[in-house]
């Protein structure tokens, strides 16, 4: 197998799309690329979608965007004719492990699986060479399914920085901080002293922004919470946790004295625009108002959800009280895919039937969570989310001649409930083009499955003939 090995910046030079467009045309301005024949889906204010449009890029950012006629005032070396396909907004996952990619499939169908299983499971295996080859895996799902910001909590987080900034992707990294043992941390405070080193390592970087990732608020300390409110504000860093997502958290935060989990975070300081939370399942309406008045992010993983048994997060209420809400796929033992555009039909379906309502979670809002509703709970509204004169050129386009894809009336209806992730044929981040024609540029393909294989290979070996022994395995 041939290796490909391109640098991000390099990769423009290394493309060909086989046509020229312009010529040398006096008062042309010069463009790095254009997308041609566009059908743009632009998840804008005011849900602009453009047909036979074109998309230009230059120095990483959208710099026009309309009707073909714009064309006529640019010229570029390379033209990416997308015959109608559709040009939208990198989806983002706001709540992601990458490296669990590697345990996909074990612990099945067990009950308080979090604590019975996956904590004996991470303190057994979960090392640097684990996240870095787990991370590898989950960033080459993440962009075969069309995702371009993601963010990612776990262990080795300088790792996980590494490999989303090698690939070529925008990533949040945040460092799980827990009050007991952690395989990179033996004390909270080392978590966060690495998140510390983390956030001096990548202050000027474009795509990498480290986070506070406080496990959640049952699994640390008040003091150690505190702790993490003043530093994001002194860091001006953002903090994401798992929040109101078991019964069990909400008997131990109950303990604590506190009516709610979102309630005892109030008292912690984490409140703030700078948090985003994961799941809020066991959120009620004071919970949301709290939610509202401190303008915290929330992240809404309904398979894991779903699958978990949790419940229903109340998206409806959220969204109607105007708090932003992005989409995720939580780890890849909960879902159990990366791809946030198979979480889409989900979204639709459970919202309905929870509600006993067809008309509730309507397609363009379920499009607009896993774009610009998952960059606005980010804080990073004004660079990604929507495809905009100055914005990021932060760009999917999805194929619409696939069988399942044809016909389309309606661009959300299909995207929500047509689209598949293997429907998205090319992606560009930065400016820089990633994948083409589902050939991933950034990483060698076969190398990231290999090494994967030969890992769970490894563990498969210890876990059922080395005598490490799991509950209900
Ligand atoms: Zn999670």
């Amino acid at each position: 197998m041939r290796k490909l090995q391109f640098t991000v910046s390099g990769l423009l030079l290394c493309l060909s799309f086989g046509q020229v467009y312009g010529q040398s045309d006096a008062g042309r301005q010069e463009a790095d690329l254009i997308l041609d024949h566009a059908t743009v889906v632009t998840m804008d204010e005011a849900y602009r979608v453009i047909e036979n449009g074109a998309v230009v890029i230059s120095d990483g950012l959208i710099v026009d965007i309309g009707q073909r006629d714009i064309l006529e005032r640019y010229e570029a070396t390379n033209v990416l004719d997308v015959s109608g396909d559709i040009v939208m907004p990198g989806f983002v996952n706001t709540h992601t492990h990458l490296a669990m990619s590697v345990f996909r499939t074990l612990g099945e169908d067990i009950a308080d699986r979090l604590h019975r299983y996956l904590f004996p499971l991470e303190a057994q295996f979960a090392d640097l060479e684990m996240v870095r080859i787990g991370t590898r895996l989950g960033v080459l799902e993440s962009i075969k399914g069309g995702t371009t910001t993601l963010v990612d909590m776990y262990y080795f987080e300088g790792a996980v920085a590494e490999v989303l900034d090698k690939a070529g992707l925008r990533g949040v990294v945040g460092e799980t901080i827990m009050t007991f043992k952690t395989p990179d941390a033996d004390k909270p405070s080392d978590a966060i002293q690495r998140t510390i080193d983390l956030i001096h390592q990548y202050k000027d970087h474009p795509r990498i922004f480290p986070a506070f990732a406080p496990h959640g608020p049952y699994t640390n300390s008040t003091e150690t919470l505190r702790e993490i409110a003043a530093l994001s504000e002194k860091y001006d860093t953002r903090v994401t946790s798992h929040v109101a997502e078991s019964v069990r958290e909400s008997e131990e935060i109950a303990a604590r004295g506190a009516r709610s989990s979102v309630a005892y975070l109030e008292t912690t300081g984490l409140l703030s625009s700078r948090l985003l939370i994961a799941h809020a399942i066991l959120v009620d309406d004071a919970d949301i108002a709290l939610l509202k008045k401190y303008d915290v992010g929330v992240g809404h993983c309904v398979s894991a959800n779903t699958k978990s048994a949790k419940g229903v997060a109340p998206v409806p209420a959220m969204l109607a009280r105007g708090i932003n809400v992005g989409l995720c796929t939580d780890g890849p033992m909960s879902g159990n895919g990366l791809s946030v555009l198979d979480e889409l039909p989900q979204v639709g379906k459970i919202h309905k039937l929870n509600l006993a309502d067809r008309e509730a979670m309507p397609v363009r809002d379920i499009v607009a969570m896993a774009t610009i509703g998952g960059a606005r709970a980010l804080g990073m509204e004004d660079r990604i989310g929507s495809l905009e004169v100055g914005k990021q050129a932060d760009i999917i386009i999805i194929d619409t001649t696939a069988p399942n894809m044809t016909p389309i009336f309606d661009y959300y209806a299909a995207l929500v409930y047509s689209a598949l992730a293997t429907n998205v044929k090319h992606m560009i981040v930065a400016g820089s083009v990633i994948m083409k024609d589902r050939q991933v540029l950034t990483m060698d393909e076969a190398d990231v499955i290999q090494e994967a294989q030969d890992l769970s290979a490894r563990i498969a070996k210890r876990l059922y003939n080395g005598g490490v022994r799991m509950d209900n395995n």
